[in-house]
């Protein structure tokens, strides 16, 4: 994948973005042996690209799929010292970042990863990439309600769009239902939001897949990383 040659620099921890287009248009970097001092040059993974005569070390990608807890944040840092998603990967000389956000009461299938292209690739909803929830519900939907959630709910400014909606049990006499969602966005606490929309607060949440990816194999606050095969397909 062709990325824009001062990110690369930026990435190999070498210097701050500004500062790798300085070098840049001072004359000192070189790409297969040749200076370059346009900024925005594309050069591919496998270019050999030097500062001052030194090759950099550049990063390589990783890609892992994670069963993440509940109990557990997923963002890198978390205010209140409360253990996070990168907790579980401290052992890696490399830094991944979660991909999007999972609350920190759902659990289910969170990518993490260090290439960005690839993250921003899955987080647009216009690359409609599945993201499968399975919500158990106070209250059974209705006909109408079924509608309005494939439709696209109202959600304060924005309108969710059409979702994929199956439902999974019926529990007449506890009132509770079991479905699952499939959309392609990943607004602020989005399938809570829409099922609220419709009356229904969803009272435990998961997330079962992503893309085709689902969480066979791994169990609670496991791991793996995913094949350049698997990320292919992903894209
Ligand atoms: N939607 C939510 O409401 N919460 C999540 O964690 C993910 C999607």
């Amino acid at each position: 994948m062709a990325e824009r040659l001062q990110k690369v620099i930026a990435e190999a921890g070498i210097a701050s973005r500004r500062a790798a287009e300085k070098l840049i248009t001072a004359g000192r970097v070189r790409v297969d042996g040749k200076v370059v001092t346009q900024l925005g040059t594309k050069v591919e993974t496998f270019s050999n690209i030097t500062v001052d005569g030194e090759p950099i070390e550049r990063e390589s990608h990783h890609t892992y799929l994670f069963y993440k807890p509940r109990g557990v944040v997923s963002t890198a840092h978390d205010d209140k010292g409360r253990k996070t998603v990168v907790d579980y990967f401290a052992d890696l000389p490399y830094r991944l970042y979660p991909v999007g956000r999972l609350d920190y009461d759902t659990s289910g299938a969170l990518i993490l990863t260090n290439d960005g292209a690839l993250a921003n690739y899955l987080m647009h909803p216009k690359n409609e990439v599945d993201k499968v929830y399975v919500a158990r519900i106070h209250g059974i939907l209705t006909a109408d309600e079924l509608k309005s959630l494939k439709q696209g709910v109202k959600l304060g400014k924005f309108k969710s769009r059409p979702a994929r909606v199956k439902i999974l049990k019926t529990d007449q006499r506890k009132d509770r239902q079991i479905v699952q969602l499939t959309i392609h966005e990943g607004h602020y606490h989005q399938v809570k939001r829409m099922l609220k929309a419709v009356g229904h607060p969803v009272e435990k949440l998961s997330r079962e897949q992503y893309g085709f990816l689902t969480l066979e194999g791994l169990t609670s606050g496991r791991r793996r990383e995913l094949s350049k095969q698997e990320v292919d397909k992903l894209k």
